[in-house]
């Protein structure tokens, strides 16, 4: 039966908590625990009715791999296997449930739109090796979000295969080896600034590269001048975030590509946080030779569990010629997929796939409803009402917690904070924990790392002024709980279905596998 549930609220669970008398189910009201489903299910039990099947003989297909002993998956019947699958979804945090304000993320409204086009059945029915000329519709879709990427970021061409943002900086760090090959220049080195991303440092390793710091100024911005007197013949580019993690523009970034151009090096932009400046600043105009736009962050598109992503890359002219394989082109009324290199200089030095097929068609189509959707003056206020929300969190919040770098002026799209005036023996940890009993999922934590104990907050331009009032004063007064030493907050969450777990050990022995504890103990 139900192991949690029949031994009701442990004690560490119920007592000391505001009317925290145990209940004989466990549950709390609406708040309905759950155990797994090995806990609950049955080898016995099973929604479904199949005729048995008969033995395997010796000239069916399995060879030799027919299993021999019984598979052992627990089993429920369908109304138990509804109900367990609802209640586990209940225990999550979704942005259909409340603001979700991790920085460096985007977490915005997913417009219902999107969802009904994507599922046409034109786009969401059809197959990656079906003829041509029976997917010409999907291909117009494919070749008109290329458009407006190319547009919106002043670039060259765009490769739309790469599915997350890390893939895609990968796609153009390739890219970037690829036009340094072809002139017979190999390079060695990649440039990232202190408060990048971790998939930034990753992805030039990945690509062979060393990484090196670039340091930041007191005001959370690339060191212009480290960075000038560090480049030479062995840089193969920098890799730079703009607006970066620290929420702030980089101004320094035209004189920063003229410099590493000069040094012969190619400009990568993170254009993870491009939700801040779409529709005002084209990156091309920057000097970037390469960036990836996070559909799934700035247009839109859901992240969903960590995927399905979608992170197109584009490129400057210099690095057309090296992008990756298939591209979407017109020629007549026709469209076609250029899966080969071709003579043309276009593909002519493709450094070949990311990937089998073209890409997340799904996520093209509601990234292509939500630019049309809002069209250029839309894309732009997107921008704008972004950045305001952000800045309206700074101010709101900046007499309660430090904010490092609000003396630099107003902010991009995320506010960032430190640890710095919590009591003694409180800690970001404490402040995130306490959030989630306040009804959210907590802000970034410990990122960027430039920052002691940062917190992150991106509320993005889809929350209303009243969503973003509760939010900060949920947030002032889990802030004023750990400015004031409130030993309850250092035991936070207390309403949560789980309290505190030991997060070091979960990252470093994380448990994957059910084990059957009368087994486990019987082995012992
Ligand atoms: C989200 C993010 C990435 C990685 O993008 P994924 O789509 O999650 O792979 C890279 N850099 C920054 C700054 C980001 O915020």
């Amino acid at each position: 039966m139900n192991a949690i549930n029949s031994s009701g609220w442990k004690p560490e669970m119920g007592s000391g908590e505001p009317g925290g008398a145990a209940t004989f189910t466990g549950n709390r009201a609406l708040m309905l625990d759950e155990a797994l489903i090995f806990e609950i299910g049955s080898t016995e039990t099973t929604g479904v009715d199949f005729a048995d099947s008969a033995a395997p003989t010796s000239d069916d297909r399995l060879g030799n791999l027919a299993r021999s002993a019984p598979i052992g998956l627990p089993g429920l019947s369908e109304p138990e296997t509804v109900r367990h699958y609802t209640r586990l979804s209940r225990q999550n945090y979704a942005i259909d449930l409340g603001l979700f304000p991790l920085g460096s993320c985007t977490m915005k409204h997913n417009p219902r739109l999107n969802e009904r086009m994507a599922r046409l059945p034109g786009f969401a029915d059809i197959h990656p090796l079906q003829p041509i000329d029976t997917v010409q519709g999907a291909l117009a879709l494919i070749h008109q979000l290329q458009h407006w990427l190319v547009t919106l970021t002043g670039m060259d061409s765009v490769a739309m295969s790469p599915k997350a943002g890390a893939h895609g900086e990968l796609c153009g760090i390739l890219a970037i080896r690829a036009a340094l090959e072809a002139r017979g220049d190999v390079r060695q080195v990649i440039l990232v600034p202190e408060s990048a991303h971790g998939t930034n440092p990753a992805t030039a390793a990945f690509a062979g590269y060393r990484v090196e710091d670039i340091p930041a100024t007191e005001e959370g911005r690339v060191n212009l001048e480290a960075l000038k007197a560090r480049l030479g013949p062995d840089v193969a580019g920098v890799m730079i975030t703009n607006p970066n993690t620290c929420g702030l523009f980089e101004r320094d970034l035209c004189e920063i590509s003229d410099a590493v151009h000069a040094a012969g090096g190619f400009v990568y932009c993170d254009g993870a946080n491009f939700n801040a400046i779409v529709g005002r600043v084209r990156p091309g105009d920057l000097g970037v030779d390469a960036m990836h736009i996070n559909l799934h962050k700035t247009f839109s598109t859901p992240h969903g569990g960590g995927g399905p992503g979608s992170g197109p890359v584009v490129f400057s002219k210099a690095l057309t010629p090296f992008a990756p394989l298939p591209f979407v082109e017109k020629s007549g009324d026709h469209y076609v997929l250029v899966e080969e290199e071709t003579a043309q200089d276009h593909h002519a030095s493709a450094f070949g796939r990311m990937v089998a097929f073209h890409g997340q068609m799904g996520m093209f189509t509601r990234a292509l409803s939500y630019i049309l959707s809002h069209g250029a003056d839309g894309l732009r206020q997107v921008a704008e009402d972004a950045v305001l929300n952000a800045n309206y969190v700074l101010r709101s919040l900046n007499s309660v917690l430090d904010a490092p770098f609000g003396a630099s002026g107003p902010c991009m799209h995320e506010a960032l904070f430190s640890d710095d005036n919590l009591a003694d023996g409180f800690s970001t940890l404490d402040v995130a924990k306490g959030l989630i009993d306040e009804g959210y999922h907590p802000m970034t934590v410990y990122f960027p790392l430039v920052v002691h104990g940062a917190m992150l907050v991106e509320p993005t331009e889809t929350e209303s002024k009243a969503a973003l009032d509760q939010f900060i004063g949920a947030l002032r007064s889990v802030a004023e709980r750990a400015k004031a030493g409130d030993a309850a907050l250092k035991s936070a969450p207390h309403f949560a279905p789980r309290r505190r777990l030991d997060e070091t050990l979960a990252a470093r022995k994380p448990v994957l596998a059910w084990k059957d504890p009368q087994l486990a103990q019987a082995a012992e």
